[in-house]
């Protein structure tokens, strides 16, 4: 018998890199095409292109690779398929800070060289990210390897977006959504992170058409009010029963607006009575669809005041702000000021200030796939561990929403995610990419 020496301490350098080199060479993790054995498969949740793994991604892929080793033993057909990048915006930002660090922005170089830089980035970066994941001991199927922007993906998304929309289980809709007007781009409510920031409470008056004075609405963002389509109070405040279905004049931009009463005013911020501006924030553009409330876009995609908004066109949001203020005081409509600390927004890729914004975007009709899901459980052929889960499951898919899709354009294809509204403790994804 061989006599082996055995180190005092366990050294993954001598024996991790040899033994998958060792797998490598033998085609251990490769999934046969003709096999008659039953397949075993697990799609991997794509890592983003961004630069190195982290823990989570440590944790899910061991366990996925405990499951397909297990599956392989036990005499499957197994294919672990790897891929990188599920959603390209993640990936987009990181190529666009690396430009911004020479001084150059996205739309400076055209959408051409820019899908080139991320494919240089992805030939770069991509390569660490599997590195990691053969360190991992992580037994893909190499040779199967994709990226997103791959043609064959590319175009699987395009037909499958196209498929969709002919069956109508998607169409395009009103929402508000949380902009970031330097990414130009939607962002998911996870993606948004809140700062707690010291501003200002303004207290401005907007005069009753008909009758003496004016109802004071508190705002922490007095720009916005060029996009105002009513006034708001609790039903229940007795201060302002009398006034319910007056209209006052929106000051700056002479506009006369209703007087509203909906349960969501809370009678104790500010003065009780809010501004409503449906463009521009999440619950006055849900207040809107109540009350039937005209929208009014006064900002475009870069933050920028649009044609809606009079004599501040063309000033940004900052200093259409400044001169709103400036003007409100001028006019006698601005009451007081106060200091107030509230929690503003922020990108939580390039930090900046989120802009609510009203758009078209793209639905998923969902009731119809709940329905297959819920049956699927019902009749057994998918199984919840542990069942006590099962009422959760019934309970998020009989409720569920429409679901916005965050979509954008890569090279001719589209990247698509679809992001369900989230279950408690649950984020899921269902990815297609191109
Ligand atoms: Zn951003």
């Amino acid at each position: 018998m061989e006599e082996v020496m055995l180190e005092k301490s366990y050294s993954p350098r001598e024996v991790e890199d040899r033994w998958y080199a060792y797998w490598q060479n033998k085609g251990l993790f490769r999934a046969c095409d003709t096999s008659d054995k039953a397949p075993y498969c697990i799609v991997i949740p794509p890592p983003n292109v961004t630069g190195i793994l982290h823990m989570g991604h440590a944790l899910n892929n061991t366990l996925q690779d405990i499951m397909i080793r297990y599956k392989r033993m036990k005499g499957f057909n197994v294919l672990w398929m790897p891929g990188t990048d599920h959603a390209g915006i993640a990936t987009q930002n990181v190529v666009e800070q690396e430009l911004a660090k020479q001084g150059i922005g996205r739309h400076d170089i055209g959408r051409e060289q820019f899908i080139e830089r991320v494919w240089q980035w992805r030939e770069k970066y991509g390569g660490i990210i599997l590195n990691q994941l053969q360190k991992l001991g992580c037994s893909c199927d190499w040779s199967r390897e994709r990226f997103t922007m791959d043609e064959g993906l590319s175009r699987a998304v395009r037909e499958v977006f196209v498929q969709l929309y002919e069956e109508g289980f998607i169409y395009q809709g009103d929402y508000i959504v949380n902009w970031c007007p330097r990414c130009q781009t939607a962002l998911s409510d996870l993606e948004v992170e809140y700062e707690e920031t010291q501003s200002h409470l303004w207290y401005v008056s907007y005069p009753l058409i008909n009758g003496e004075g004016g109802v004071i609405v508190a705002t922490t963002r007095p720009e916005t009010m060029l996009g105002d389509t009513a006034v708001a109070v609790n039903p229940d405040d007795e201060r302002y029963t009398r006034i319910v279905g007056a209209q006052v004049l929106l000051p700056l931009v002479n506009k006369k607006i209703p007087v509203i009463a909906d349960e969501y005013v809370s009678k104790d911020f500010g003065t009780g009575a809010v501004k409503i501006t449906p463009a521009c924030d999440p619950n006055d553009f849900l207040i809107a669809g109540r009350h039937e409330l005209d929208i009014v876009r006064i900002m475009d995609g870069n933050a920028i005041i649009n044609e809606n908004g009079g004599v501040y066109r063309g000033q940004d949001r900052d200093t259409c702000r400044k001169n709103v203020i400036a003007d409100l005081k001028a006019g006698g409509y601005l009451v007081r000021e106060e200091p107030y600390v509230h929690n503003i927004g922020h990108c939580y890729r390039c930090k900046t200030i989120v802009e609510p914004s009203v758009s078209k975007q793209w639905f998923v009709k969902v009731k119809p796939l709940a329905r297959e899901a819920i049956t699927a459980v019902v009749k057994g052929r998918t199984r919840i561990i542990p069942k006590s889960w099962e009422s959760t499951y019934f309970e998020w898919l009989e409720n569920i929403r429409d679901t916005r899709m965050v979509l954008r354009r890569v090279r001719q294809g589209h990247c698509i995610t679809y992001r369900s509204h989230v279950m408690p403790g649950l984020r899921r994804y269902i990815t297609a990419t191109g």
